[in-house]
């Protein structure tokens, strides 16, 4: 057991932490009596500062030296002044702890930001473009991939054959994903690197697209998408960095200050402590090893420490597994059959004894674990095991076991989660994204259970937020607006979809800032604006507890402060901060 060696056990992280809630509470908003209080670094006046603790709202704010000092009222704020103080009038705007994301692939992300963007494009002309330009920032050879075409949003709607692409970009290698995944497009550089020509036949459930004389005409339809396999070399660490590096600075943008990466490996952990020792990391990170990772059972020197960097911005203590696959597919492990599938249940990717297993290794060596479970039965599979586990536990081990996404739960086990003390970490952009169709998979019936955001609750559960981005955009306002109205972002259905199981507006706050930060162990530094905590935070550009359900939609992020710094801003010269991508 390794338990003894980490100071990033549940144990020890709880006596520490309750020490550091004791001075916070000793640094009172009364220290506006201390006649001369050291200025603070930036101090926020004139606007709601929701400070999710029993403070309430307040009106005032002050930071010095990477913490909050002062919360109060913006009467008192000129003691906190001085010369090189910068002083930011909310003018109405609300400031709030920084958000936080409960459930993201960090390298997805970044992976997703490298491509070209191709969605939402008018016109084939448009789509080339686009991808010339890409093109002419790389050097020749180099692989140029994008996503997200659909020539049914385009005047002429036939697929797109390859000239007009191979004519503008000739010297790279070009591969274009079709909005569904389900298609490609490569110019001739791409089709010349597979060894693709007029004789070459598809694969067994794939199809190439020709002209009238037989040759492809670029367009690769599913399984003929193969041929493309294992062509694009795999990223540098050069560039998987620099393309992290991207990725925080979208996250800032979007006021995301800390994040838990779901399931990783030890070798991304090692570029996020690079990035950390170049000072580029601006955002924390709670880690969730993949359950395969090798120096997870076997540590050697190899396993990173509780805080890798000592500026608490790597955390490694958490383990990711999963139960089942997802609703959409087909591939969530139900209790009974898909009702638009008779005679089928779903995958289950892990059973019970391979749950308990590791939730036992968990228990003994210190870790938090953290299972995906989308369907009714792999949520019953995960409690079950994590009972067997969790049982005889003292109170003071508190190891915050969670199940990752808890979409579809059989009504029984809706208040198990609160009387075992696991926390469903849920996406409320799922439910929006998932509300066409998921009454076709489950029925009417087990949609009572689906998305349950009202019944966690009531059954006495926190639930932290995420968007569990690239699959949806990590913007936690999207992820507000969801939690709040149960409807798309335009506004469908009216009413919301089970309306039901809805979250209130400060429910949908604390889910992306206060509940993330206890399934980090981190509510006694993050996740609430009070005197000692960790000054990051996020101005909106309107109160989200005031403005109308339906103006959600329209609030954007002015500014995101990291540790104290302001890492973002809206409207400020690129490198300070860039424009939140809407
Ligand atoms: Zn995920």
């Amino acid at each position: 057991m390794r338990a003894m060696t980490r100071s990033g056990t549940p144990w020890v992280r709880r006596l520490l932490g309750a020490a550091c809630a004791a001075l916070a509470a000793c640094a009172s908003p009364a220290a506006t009596d201390d006649p001369a209080p050291r200025p603070a670094d930036l101090l926020f006046t004139g606007g709601p500062v929701h400070t999710l603790t029993d403070a309430g709202t307040v009106s005032a704010l002050a930071v010095r030296d990477g913490r909050i000092a002062w919360t109060g009222d913006a009467r008192d704020a000129d003691a906190w002044a001085g010369p090189d103080t910068r002083r930011v009038d909310l003018a109405g705007r609300a400031l709030l702890p920084g958000f936080a994301d409960s459930h993201i692939h960090l390298e997805g992300v970044a992976a997703q930001l490298a491509d070209v963007d191709l969605v939402g494009t008018t016109s084939f002309a448009a789509v080339v473009e686009r991808t010339a330009a890409r093109a002419a920032l790389r050097p020749a050879g180099a692989w140029i991939l994008g996503r997200g075409w659909d020539q049914n949003d385009w005047a002429d709607t036939a697929f797109p054959t390859h000239d007009a692409l191979s004519a503008a970009v000739p010297d790279h290698p070009v591969l274009l994903d079709r909005i569904d995944g389900h298609a490609l497009l490569a110019n001739a550089a791409a089709m010349a690197a597979a060894g693709v020509d007029r004789d070459t036949t598809a694969p067994s459930g794939g199809r190439i697209l020709r002209d009238a004389e037989c040759a492809p005409t670029g367009v690769f339809v599913d399984d003929a998408m193969r041929l493309f396999d294992g062509l694009v070399p795999p990223p540098s660490d050069d560039l998987r960095l620099a393309r992290l590096v991207e990725a925080v600075r979208l996250l800032n943008a979007y006021g995301l200050t800390s994040v838990h990466d779901a399931g990783t490996s030890l070798d991304a952990v090692r570029l996020f402590e690079t990035l950390a020792r170049r000072d580029d990391l601006t955002l924390r990170l709670h880690v969730m090893l993949r359950a395969g990772e090798p120096a997870l059972r076997d540590p050697g020197d190899d396993l990173p420490t509780d805080d890798l960097t000592g500026q608490g911005l790597v955390k490694v203590r958490a383990i990711k597994l999963s139960a089942d696959g997802a609703l959409g597919s087909r591939g969530a492990a139900l209790l009974e059959d898909y009702t638009d599938e008779p005679g089928h249940r779903g995958l289950e990717l892990a059973d019970r004894d391979e749950v308990l297993e590791l939730a036992r290794f968990a228990v003994a060596d210190g870790w938090q674990l953290a299972t995906h479970a989308i369907g009714d039965r792999a949520n019953r599979v995960v409690l079950d095991a994590y009972e067997e586990a969790l049982a005889g536990l003292p109170p003071s081990a508190d190891p915050r076991f969670r199940v990752e996404h808890a979409q579809i739960l059989h009504p029984d086990d809706v208040p198990r989660f609160a009387a075992l003390g696991v926390l469903p970490s849920m996406q409320a952009q799922h439910q929006t994204s998932d509300m066409p169709w998921a009454g076709e998979r489950l029925g009417e019936e087990r949609l009572e259970g689906a998305y349950a955001w009202r019944s966690l609750r009531e059954a006495g559960s926190i639930i932290p937020g995420g968007s569990d981005a690239p699959v949806e955009v990590p913007d936690p306002l999207l992820g507000l607006h969801a939690a709040v109205t149960r409807t798309d972002v335009d506004g469908h259905p009216p009413g919301g979809w089970h309306a039901e199981q809805r979250l209130t507006r400060e429910e949908a706050l604390r889910h992306l800032t206060t509940w993330p930060a206890h399934a980090a162990f981190d509510e006694d530094r993050l996740g609430a604006l009070a005197p000692g905590m960790l000054a990051d935070l996020v101005v909106l550009s309107g109160d989200p507890l005031a403005v109308p359900a339906d103006a959600l939609r329209a609030l954007a992020v002015d500014m995101t402060v990291f540790d104290g710094r302001v890492v973002f801003e809206r409207g400020a010269a690129p490198g300070r901060g860039r424009d939140a991508p809407r």
